[in-house]
């Protein structure tokens, strides 16, 4: 598993894409958004254009639907839509059944309506929704998979039955979590085929639930759709300061409740997402065990592009509560499906991907992070160190000390030489690297021995000078992921 060289996103993401340089999308468009190289007066002005047309094509008195659970960032869309945008929007929630529903949930959604919108709440039949959501869990380690497309679909069927064609949602996760589902830009109308909803619930469905029992789960076919003329957008894609962070902070100032349970407990580590159920929480647990990452990570991703915190301080974030989950939670996941723990553990653990996780001395689960990078770094004095050929740097971090490490051939492969370790180095600031005299001791001793040892021609034959040294290292401490 490797991660993002500047924020912590793992490759291991079902839809993750990384460039050439090992950067995920997240850190690219903050980086555009930092460099400011995105026109949001263009944008705005575009969504102005968008709230136009819907207006122009409703045939009620509403501009646009915005779909709601209450959460931090449908208050959000909603506020935004009606107090920014000066639209007038239906809000649309597909509601958990009651069994299910947490009471900071129904607190939030009643807070939402008692901010002033109308509303329309859809509740589906609870026996058929716990169903499917056992199948999915044991068929899939996915108990969402059919909920999730419900709370997609019932916002296109509200559109079609009152004839207002816009929709608008919340983020474009190819840019929030780097997962690319559907289309870049603005245009939701591809997040149908995102991977986790994608096919909806019909293999759940048996002779005892049938497609009669769950129009809701699905969308209407694609010719109503078109005949409907409708059009999703992302209305997170237009509002410069989005995240997950500041959603919360702002829908909080409005009345949201958010939990209170560490993060120790939730691998959450602002308590305020998924607030209106607490099965969430183990789904975050599943997921975990499937690719490696739980929600923390995508709140450490956004927090180190926001500058809240450093890439180090994400990573110990991630490794103390990433896919963390109360046994509480756990106990009451089974009783709700009335399984027992032991069959809720088979699935979890049929469900752990080996390709990440290892047993470690201890005989303990661990999962397997690159602790090293092959550094593929033009160096000042016009060497290139390549993997496998020549050069290669990479960084340890073992206990509190941070080693440069030299050695030859691929760090991943069967063949590489560790030829040894450079003593502990340190940085201050941006862009200057004060390396400490006992350091580039320590580096020509390994430059000394791969010459004699091994004959190491690639090494730079004239090693720069301090300051040369000092921006290659600087750019390997960046491009480094630990674990
Ligand atoms: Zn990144």
């Amino acid at each position: 598993m490797k991660l993002c060289k500047r924020c912590v996103n793992p490759d291991t993401g079902p839809t993750i894409f990384f460039d050439a340089e090992g950067i995920c999308p997240v850190c690219r468009y903050e980086e555009e958004k930092r460099k400011g190289a995105i026109d949001w007066d263009e944008r705005r002005r575009e969504l102005d254009g968008i709230l136009q047309w819907g207006r122009e094509n409703s045939k009620c008195s509403y501009d646009c639907i915005v779909t709601v659970s209450g959460g931090k960032d449908s208050t959000t869309q909603a506020l935004f839509a009606r107090d920014e945008l000066g639209a007038k929007p239906l809000l649309v929630s597909c509601v958990y059944p009651p069994e299910q529903l947490h009471e900071r949930g129904a607190h939030n959604l009643s807070n939402l309506i008692s901010l002033g919108f109308d509303t329309i709440s859809i509740s589906l039949n609870s026996k058929v929704w716990k169903l499917l959501m056992l199948r999915g869990f044991l068929k899939y380690g996915n108990w969402a998979r059919s909920t999730e497309m419900a709370l997609y679909a019932v916002r296109i069927h509200a559109a079609i039955a009152y004839k207002i064609p816009l929709i608008c949602y919340g983020e474009n996760p190819a840019w929030t979590i780097g997962e690319k589902h559907g289309r870049l830009g603005g245009d939701a109308s591809k997040l149908k085929l995102g991977n986790t909803i994608s096919g909806g619930p019909t293999s759940l469905l048996t002779t005892d639930i049938t497609a009669k029992d769950t129009h809701f789960y699905f969308y209407p076919p694609d010719e109503y759709m078109e005949y409907a003329n409708l059009r999703l957008v992302y209305l997170g894609f237009y509002i410069q300061d989005w995240s997950g962070y500041n959603n919360g902070q702002f829908s909080k100032k409005h009345g949201l409740e958010v939990r209170s349970d560490p993060p120790e407990r939730i691998g959450d580590l602002w308590g305020f997402s998924a607030l209106d159920e607490d099965f969430r929480i183990v789904n975050q647990l599943l997921k975990y065990l499937k690719f490696g990452f739980g929600h923390g990570t995508d709140q450490v991703v956004e927090a180190i592009n926001s500058g809240m915190m450093t890439r180090e301080e994400g990573l110990e974030l991630v490794r103390k509560y990433d896919g963390k989950c109360d046994h509480h939670y756990i106990e009451r996941f089974c009783h709700y499906f009335g399984i027992s723990e032991a069959t809720f553990l088979e699935v979890v653990e049929s469900l752990r991907n080996h390709e990440i996780w290892k047993r470690n001395a201890a005989d303990e689960w661990m999962l397997s992070v690159e602790r090293s990078d092959p550094i593929n770094l033009e160096l000042p004095c016009g060497e290139k160190s390549t993997p496998g050929k020549g050069l290669i740097l990479g960084r340890r971090l073992d206990e509190a000390q941070d080693h440069l490490l030299a050695g030859q051939g691929d760090p991943q492969g069967d063949d590489h030489r560790v030829l040894g370790e450079g003593l502990p180095i340190q940085e201050q600031g941006d862009d200057v690297v004060p390396v400490q005299a006992p350091f580039l001791e320590g580096l020509e001793v390994l430059r000394t021995r791969a010459k004699t040892e091994v004959g190491w021609s690639a090494w730079p034959a004239q090693w720069c000078a301090s300051s040369c040294q000092a921006k290659a290292i600087h750019a390997m401490r960046s491009r480094a992921p630990t674990w």
